[in-house]
């Protein structure tokens, strides 16, 4: 009622936040229509060697096939689905859905590919590890074919506690690569303390290559960072071969990006592992 006898402009405001809020609420509820009715699907990713170009793994790509708007790229559902929770039921759906994959390609008799899934803020819980532990042994496969990509948000609060959920992860043999490096604000003093595999190189810093001084040097400088603390480190968003070049002499391990491959349904990237000859290093 307050409200009510405020000036034009205050109503006018408020009658916007709600449109804002009738738009979320819209995309939630559709969110929890398409997870319990099949509209979500995955995209493969294959990220590949520097030295001899071999294929080391995937990443796991969610989108939204949406009955209207075609397919929706996660950027238009993701930070909602983390602002209100969904996210949590979404990577649950997620990570079955990546095992059941690993687990057709494993009965066709491919080796382990490491699939990433990627890992938010929200889903980070003490319940991780185990709920990895048991989605492995349902779908019978070893931890070799399974990653967790994490941000460096996940980084930011309670540090003991992620280390701690972290180590258990890592004592599964499921490996941890920390995404979009360098955009968030962990501190340098803890990263010698997490049980990661890989740096992965945010694109915003791989865009600039080679013409940016400023990219390059961050992106040189997270090459050197890795390299000393013995961690991998892989470039994302590569798509062109200056970019690579530069990667390849500067050190960086492995590279994923448009240059290679788009992201893929299951069933042409099953089919680029088989033509591409991708799979050699797979079944060899
Ligand atoms: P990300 O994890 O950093 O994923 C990399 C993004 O860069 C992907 O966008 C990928 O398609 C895109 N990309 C890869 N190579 C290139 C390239 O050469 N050029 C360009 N322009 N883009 C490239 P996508 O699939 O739209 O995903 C965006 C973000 O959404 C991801 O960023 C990730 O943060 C989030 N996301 C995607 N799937 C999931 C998921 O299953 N769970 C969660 N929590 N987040 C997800
Ligand atoms: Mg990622
Ligand atoms: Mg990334
Ligand atoms: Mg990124």
């Amino acid at each position: 009622a307050k409200q009510g006898v405020e000036a034009d402009g205050v109503a006018f405001y408020s009658e916007d936040m709600n449109q804002g809020m009738h738009e979320r609420m819209r995309i939630e509820s559709g969110l929890r229509h398409a997870l319990g009715s099949g509209q979500l699907m995955l995209h493969y990713q294959p990220k590949f060697s520097i030295e001899d170009g071999h294929i080391i793994g995937a990443e796991a790509l969610v989108r939204w096939k949406h009955p209207e708007r075609g397919l929706v790229p996660p950027a238009e559902f993701i930070p909602l689905a983390e602002a209100t929770g969904l996210v949590v039921q979404v990577g649950e759906w997620v990570l079955e859905a990546v095992c059941a994959q690993a687990q057709v390609w494993k009965r066709a008799g491919l080796r382990p590919i490491r699939l990433a899934v990627n890992v938010s803020a929200r889903e980070f819980t003490p319940a991780l590890p185990a709920r990895v532990q048991d989605t492995l042994r349902r779908y019978d496969l070893e931890p070799a074919w399974l990653e967790l990509e994490i941000t460096e948000s996940t980084l930011m609060h309670n540090i003991e506690r992620v280390i701690g959920i972290m180590d258990r992860i890592a004592a599964l043999g499921v490996t941890l690569s920390l995404d979009d490096f360098g955009t968030g604000y962990s501190s340098l003093s803890y990263l010698k303390r997490f049980p990661i595999d890989t740096l992965k190189i945010d694109r915003s810093f791989t865009t600039g290559i080679p013409g940016d001084a400023n990219d390059c040097a961050i992106a040189s400088t997270i090459i050197s960072i890795a390299q000393q603390l013995k961690h991998k480190v892989i470039a994302e968003g590569v798509e062109t071969v200056e970019q690579m070049a530069f990667l390849k002499r500067t050190g960086c391990d492995e590279v994923q990006g448009y240059l290679f491959s788009r992201p893929l349904p299951p069933g042409e990237f099953e089919r680029a592992l088989q033509e591409k000859g991708w799979a050699r290093a797979a079944t060899a």
